[in-house]
């Protein structure tokens, strides 16, 4: 006879490990204990060896679904001849975190229930189990128990309560378990908030959609937009409410099968689709469909974003529209951040929602859909936020002490720095917004309590405008911590190098849109040599002028001009399009140098020529005309790229002149250098021109031959 002492790390609190261990131990006839510590799971267990350690191997082999074991190590103890094996309660004094895990999608078991209509929970939009169900978005404060959830105010009935604590059943501390009986409801209401008196709130929901009425749906994180995805009328109806012109709405569907009929759809996407975190999917439309969708769902874009359902009342919705693929976006006006209070549901999509399915189960914590797509047989993610937050990245590297890291302005995230941890929150918006703003500074504390993290350092951007910016400042300064300031780029290098687990000098390559450089300048094509710790610029795009700041950004067509103006060419190829007076005063800002600031940005090359080659002279989205560029392009060959060149000198910028307009005495990792190479934009341009003035024009050749990672590795091969 042995006992050993287990602790188990990783993801392995509110994920069904105790049960598991439970029934493990008592198949296995084992005696002791199990109970969650601060941030891990602790076993006592006692038996023969071989059986233990066969417990040991089973433990790892197959623990519950949302798990993810990191380490386990045990110890020998003096027996204690205990031959029944128990769930401890959890230590509450211990210091260190409760794991929190992302919401979960409906599990096949709870699906199975929903639609049984033997089983007492049959039709019931709310039931979830240890396995799936709301979690992020419900949560209030640390420990995780039902008290600290918006569930609170739903007493358990006492079915439920027996099998919340029956450590055998699969609802065993399942903390927003509830049935008809006790849990929340669903009502439907009018675009005015008064509530409508029908007997199946849902099917008068459905009833509406019929018709071709929009409706506002309250989701896992938020508000919806829902309408029927074959009818141009509607969806167009709805671009118009919502104030949206181009931007792509998501779209979901019953099942794979239905996605089918009008996206391609590989393997590993189809993985993702119906993974338990359920993104949305970014899939190629087909070109024959055998399900028309609406145009005005995703105009001109070669790309459906496509969900599966994810609540009982998503399968349940679906259902009852006969599968019928169903709009479904952020329940906001354009840009602002997506409504998910009750009151503010009403006011702000009142305007647009006919009507609204809601309930009374509080969001407390704002969570948009993540958007994820594949890219060269991997998953690379556009937004990481419902399903993956707040699962921490593990880092290849170790945090001395906590760490709060703020983010940049225009899609808010931050990040909790712990251990070998970065605990990534759910996407915040835009913080120019003062909604989001106030979510951004609510959540920071929610997760210090959640992940009992006190940060003892606040990193920011070194962007002096950003409102993260001056929530690093405000905070270390009432905290009496040290503030550090990370140059933009440096960031996405370290972001990169952890995501791949590495901790070596990299030579790091950004192709950004905006990131505040160290010489006050706009940066966004750079080339970074260094490590975590330090960095210096090797290379980056040459400088060229953003007449008009900001407005440049919206209007592609003066980072054309800005362009041509410095590769020495005429203004012919954008033609009649832009006004000759337009024209005229953004040649005289540049010259002038008025209200032009420098940029070195990749994204502002790629609108440059987007406006050039005629597709886009304005955007209204960030991105928008890059994206359509890539849309356009396939994998260049090599010999097929336009050329750049070498250039230790800009002549745009004098060196001698540059002084940063801020001092920032806590920045950090950053080595000055002894040359900057510039990498030179013009032969660029130039052929572009050529190109355009041989009638090749914005055909597919033009594209082909812009492909900016073909150059640049044209580009390393001849430096080398
Ligand atoms: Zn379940
Ligand atoms: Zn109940």
């Amino acid at each position: 006879m042995e006992r050993r002492a287990i602790t188990v790390e990783g993801t392995v609190q509110g994920v069904g490990f105790r049960p598991f261990v439970y029934s493990l131990a008592f198949r296995l006839g084992l005696g002791g204990y199990v109970k969650n510590q601060a941030g891990r799971v602790f076993i006592e267990v006692e038996g023969e060896s071989a059986t233990l350690d066969r417990f040991l191997t089973e433990l790892e082999a197959s623990p519950p679904q949302l798990s993810r074991i990191e380490t386990v190590a045990w110890e020998r103890r003096p027996t204690a001849h205990e031959s029944h094996f128990r769930i401890e309660t959890s230590d509450r004094n211990a210091s260190g975190s409760i794991f929190i895990s992302p919401d979960v999608a409906t599990c096949d078991e709870c699906l199975a229930e929903l639609l049984d209509p033997a089983n007492r929970r049959y039709g019931y939009p709310f039931l979830n189990c240890t396995h799936c169900g709301p979690r992020l978005t419900i949560i209030q404060g640390a420990p995780y128990d039902r008290g600290r959830t918006t569930m609170a105010t739903f007493p358990m009935c006492p079915a439920c309560r027996q099998e919340y604590d029956d450590p055998k059943n699969r609802r065993f501390h399942a903390q927003p378990t509830a049935c008809a009986k006790c849990g929340p409801r669903l009502s439907l209401l009018s675009a005015d908030g008064a509530r409508i008196e029908t007997a199946d709130p849902l099917a008068s929901f459905v009833q509406a959609l019929a018709a071709g009425k929009i409706g506002a749906l309250k989701g896992l994180g938020g508000y919806h937009l829902v309408c029927d995805a074959t009818s141009e009328l509607a969806v167009t109806q709805l671009r118009r409410r919502k104030a949206r012109d181009e931007k792509p709405f998501a779209v979901m569907v019953a099942d794979v099968e239905t996605a089918e009929q009008f996206c391609e759809i590989g393997a590993l996407e189809r993985s993702l689709l119906v993974s338990s975190r359920r993104p949305i999917v970014l899939l190629r439309k087909r070109l024959v469909p055998e399900l028309q969708i609406a145009e005005a769902v995703a105009p001109a874009n070669p790309y459906f974003g496509v969900m599966l359902p994810y609540t009982p009342l998503h399968h349940l919705l679906l259902r009852a529209v006969d599968g019928a693929p169903l709009v479904m976006t952020s329940g906001n006006r354009s840009d602002e951040p997506i409504a998910y209070l009750d009151d503010e549901a009403i006011s702000r999509l009142g305007s647009i929602a006919d009507v609204f399915l809601s309930h009374d189960r509080p969001i407390h914590v704002r969570c948009d859909d993540s958007v994820t797509r594949v890219i060269d047989g991997g998953e690379s993610p556009i937004r990481r936020s419902r399903g993956y937050a707040p699962e921490p990245v593990r880092l290849p590297i170790s945090c001395l002490f906590p760490i709060l890291a703020v983010g940049g302005q225009l899609k808010g995230v931050f990040a909790l720095g712990r251990d070998r941890q970065a605990i990534l929150s759910h996407h915040m918006g835009d913080l120019d917004h003062w909604d989001a703003y106030r979510a951004f500074v609510r959540d920071i504390g929610l997760y210090e309590e959640l992940f009992a993290a006190k940060p003892r350092a606040i990193v920011h951007d070194l962007h002096p405008d950003y409102a993260s910016t001056n929530y690093a400042r405000e905070r270390a300064t009432s905290d009496g911590v040290p503030l550090i300031a990370v140059q933009h780029h440096h960031a996405h290098m370290a972001s990169c190098m952890a995501e791949h687990q590495l901790d070596e000098p990299v030579i790091g390559v950004s192709f950004d849109g905006t990131g505040f450089g160290t010489d006050g300048n706009i940066w966004g094509g750079e080339f970074l040599v260094g490590d975590y710790r330090q960095v210096r610029r090797a290379a980056h795009l040459r400088y060229v002028g953003m007449p008009g700041a900001d407005k440049a950004i919206h209007e592609p067509w003066r980072m054309a001009v800005a362009h041509l103006r410095d590769a020495g060419c005429t203004l012919d190829c954008l033609g009649s399009r832009i006004s000759p007076t337009a024209l005229q005063t953004v040649d005289t800002m540049l010259k002038r140098h008025f209200n032009t600031p420098l940029t070195s940005s990749a994204g502002r090359l790629f609108d440059a020529v987007a406006s050039m080659i005629g597709i886009r002279d304005s955007v209204t989205f960030e991105g928008q005309a890059a994206q359509q560029l890539e849309w356009l392009s396939k994998e260049a060959p090599p010999e097929a790229a336009y050329p750049f060149e070498f250039g230790t000198t800009d002549v745009q910028y004098d060196q001698s002149r540059a002084k940063p307009s801020f001092s920032v005495s806590h920045l950090v990792g950053w080595m000055s250098s002894h040359r900057v190479d510039v990498i030179d934009t013009r032969p660029l341009i130039r052929a572009v021109v050529a190109d355009i003035a041989n009638g090749i024009g914005a055909s597919q050749t033009i594209c082909l031959r812009l492909n900016l990672c073909t150059s640049v590795r044209n580009l390393g091969s001849q430096k080398t």
